[in-house]
């Protein structure tokens, strides 16, 4: 089974839509000088000010990278002030959302029920979740890391069938390792997203579990990347700081060569 690699930019809190409309051609450029060809999908994931420069940017110029959104609302519309819901995400061409970033658990104390629910409300209008997981240092000092990510991500699973489990993408972000500069070893990366690729085939099957896309996201740069995707259940990174410069953004997005 070949899954097309991610390479997903996390761009936080920053650029505004200005900035925005500038980092997407910039990658574009960067990318056609470097004759990419799209083997491995780009994905941009900007703040939700940003996503109608984004979109015209891309369909005005005919880009091949896709982009998302950091977050949703679980409610379609109504009194729910300063929420974003999927419907407005769909219309505006996102394919994928971010679901459960550590950022968002630890500042909005996102539960992994609220994940899995968010999960579900971004399948259920058409786009992939990008669902995070991943543990804090103390718990990997305490060897726990690996029962605590897939109890963190059975939870975000519960309730979705084979066919839309195929179409997930997991990403697997260390805590500790999450703009620190501080990356997980390889080996450290695929010990934890083999064993969320062993949980899929324990509660589906192994069909799913091949099918499912598995990220690494802590201080991915273009210089840890290729040694990173190396490992057989890595499948792609979700990159906060390196993917707000063009250039070292498409250096990641072209690990191949
Ligand atoms: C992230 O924002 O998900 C992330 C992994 O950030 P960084 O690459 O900066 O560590």
């Amino acid at each position: 089974m070949t899954r097309k690699p991610i390479m997903a930019g996390n761009w936080k809190m920053n650029m505004d839509h200005l900035e925005a409309i500038q980092l997407v051609q910039g990658l574009a450029m960067e990318l056609s000088d470097r004759n990419f060809d799209f083997s491995t999908e780009v994905v941009v994931i900007p703040p939700f000010t940003d996503l109608r420069s984004v979109q015209t940017t891309v369909d005005g110029d005919n880009l091949k990278i896709k982009y998302g959104a950091q977050d949703v609302s679980l409610f379609e519309s109504g009194a729910y002030t300063g929420e974003v819901s999927a419907q407005m995400l769909k219309k505006l061409g996102c394919s994928y959302v971010v679901v459960g970033h550590s950022e968002r658990r630890e500042y909005h104390n996102e539960s992994d029920e609220l994940v899995g629910q968010k999960a579900q409300v971004v399948a259920a209008n058409g786009m992939v979740p990008i669902i995070c997981c991943g543990e804090v240092l103390e718990i990997r000092k305490e060897g726990n890391h690996v029962s605590h990510v897939v109890g963190q991500v059975k939870a975000a699973l519960q309730g979705f069938t084979s066919d839309q489990v195929k179409e997930l993408v997991i990403a697997y972000e260390p805590v500790w390792a999450i703009g620190t500069g501080e990356v997980a070893t390889p080996a450290d990366a695929e010990e934890v997203c083999k064993a969320i690729r062993e949980l899929v085939a324990a509660l589906y099957d192994q069909d799913v579990a091949d099918a499912i896309r598995i990220l690494y996201g802590g201080s991915v740069n273009s210089k840890n990347v290729k040694e990173l995707m190396a490992q057989p259940d890595v499948d792609g990174g979700l990159v906060g700081g390196a993917s707000l410069k063009a250039d070292e953004f498409a250096k990641i997005a072209d690990y191949q060569n």
